[in-house]
C-alpha cells in the first residue's frame, strides 16, 4: 500500500504500547507513506511513546489529556503551528474504573457513568471541533468501539452504553462534517488483548468465545484493524461516512455457538 498516503498528515491520538491498536494502525498508516504526530495521556506515557514514534520517523510527539478541554486546545495549536493543516485523525481513547467492568451493569455509579462518557464519547466529538478546523481541504476521522455497543457482553457494562453513544456520535458528526468533504468512521475491533482490555473482567473468556465462534475461527490483530483502518483513512474509503466497519473475523453476525467449538 505504499502510496496510499503519502503527502498525508495524520494525528495518531490512544497510543500506549506496541500492543494498542493505536500501534497497528500508525505502522501500517506509516507503511503507506503517512506522516504521523502522536499524542499521549500524562507524563508516564511519554517514554514509551516517544520511542514508538521515533521508529515511524514521526517528531511530533505531544501531550493531550481529553477529559481537559484546554489540553486538547493545546494539542491542536501546537499542531496548527507544525503543520498548518491535518488530513486525518484516530480516535483510539476509551476509560473506565476497572471496577466496573465486572459484576452488574445496574450498580453502576454516577460518577464513573459520567467519567465514561466524558473520555470514550465526548473526547471524540470535542478532537473532532478542533480537527475539522485544519481539514480544509477534506478529511478522515476514525474512532474505535466494540461489539458490546450493539448486544449485551459480559463485563463491557458501561462501556458498552458509551460504545452505543460513540456510535451515534459519529453517524451525527458525518452529517455535520460530510458538507466540507470530512468522513468520520468508526471501527467495530473484537477482542484484542491491550492495556485497556485488561480492565475487563473475564476478557480471555472473551477472546477464546470469539476465537471458538467467528467465521473466521480466530481473533483479530492490530494489524487486521491497522489494514481497515487505512481503507477507511485513505481515498479507498472515498465514498464512505457515517460507518462502523467491523473488524472482528466476522464475529458480529454469528446467531449460535459453532458445532466445533469446544466447551470453555
Ligand atoms: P490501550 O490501553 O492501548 O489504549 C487506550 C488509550 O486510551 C491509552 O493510550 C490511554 O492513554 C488512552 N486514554 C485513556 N484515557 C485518556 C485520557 N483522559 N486522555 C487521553 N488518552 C486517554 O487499549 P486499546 O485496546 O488499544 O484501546 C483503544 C481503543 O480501542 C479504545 O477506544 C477501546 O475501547 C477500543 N477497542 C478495544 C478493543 C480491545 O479488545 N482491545 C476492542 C474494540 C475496541
Amino acid at each position: 500500500p505504499s502510496q496510499l498516503l503519502s503527502g498525508k498528515r495524520g494525528l495518531i491520538m490512544g497510543l500506549a504500547n506496541d500492543k494498542s491498536i493505536a500501534w497497528g494502525i500508525a505502522k501500517a498508516c506509516a507503511d503507506a507513506g503517512a506522516e504521523l504526530a502522536f499524542s499521549y495521556q500524562g507524563e508516564a506515557l511519554k517514554k514509551r511513546v516517544g520511542p514508538l514514534a521515533e521508529q515511524l520517523n514521526s517528531t511530533i510527539v505531544l501531550p493531550c489529556d481529553v477529559s481537559d478541554e484546554t489540553s486538547i486546545d493545546a494539542l491542536f495549536e501546537s499542531l496548527e503551528k507544525e503543520w498548518g493543516k491535518l488530513d486525518f485523525v484516530v480516535h483510539a481513547i476509551g476509560f473506565s474504573d476497572k471496577n466496573e467492568l465486572r459484576g452488574r451493569y445496574v450498580d453502576t455509579s454516577r460518577d464513573n457513568f459520567q467519567m465514561t462518557m466524558d473520555i470514550s464519547v465526548y473526547s471524540f466529538t470535542a478532537v473532532a471541533r478542533r480537527a475539522e478546523k485544519l481539514m480544509s481541504e477534506g478529511g478522515s476521522m476514525l474512532t474505535l468501539t466494540y461489539y458490546g455497543a450493539e448486544q449485551v457482553m459480559p463485563h463491557y457494562n458501561v462501556m458498552g452504553v458509551a460504545k452505543a453513544a460513540l456510535e451515534a456520535s459519529v453517524k451525527y458528526l458525518a452529517e455535520d462534517l460530510g458538507k466540507d468533504g470530512i468522513r468520520v468512521n468508526a471501527i467495530s475491533a473484537g477482542p484484542i488483548k491491550t492495556l485497556a482490555a485488561s480492565g475487563i473482567g473475564d476478557f480471555r473468556y472473551i477472546m477464546k468465545w470469539n476465537e471458538y465462534n467467528s467465521p473466521l475461527r480466530r481473533n483479530v490483530t492490530t494489524e487486521d484493524v491497522g489494514k481497515s483502518a487505512l481503507y477507511l483513512l485513505s481515498d479507498l474509503g472515498s465514498g464512505v461516512t457515517g460507518e462502523n466497519l467491523h473488524v472482528d473475523a466476522g464475529y458480529h453476525v454469528v446467531g449460535m455457538k459453532a458445532v466445533d467449538a469446544p466447551d470453555i
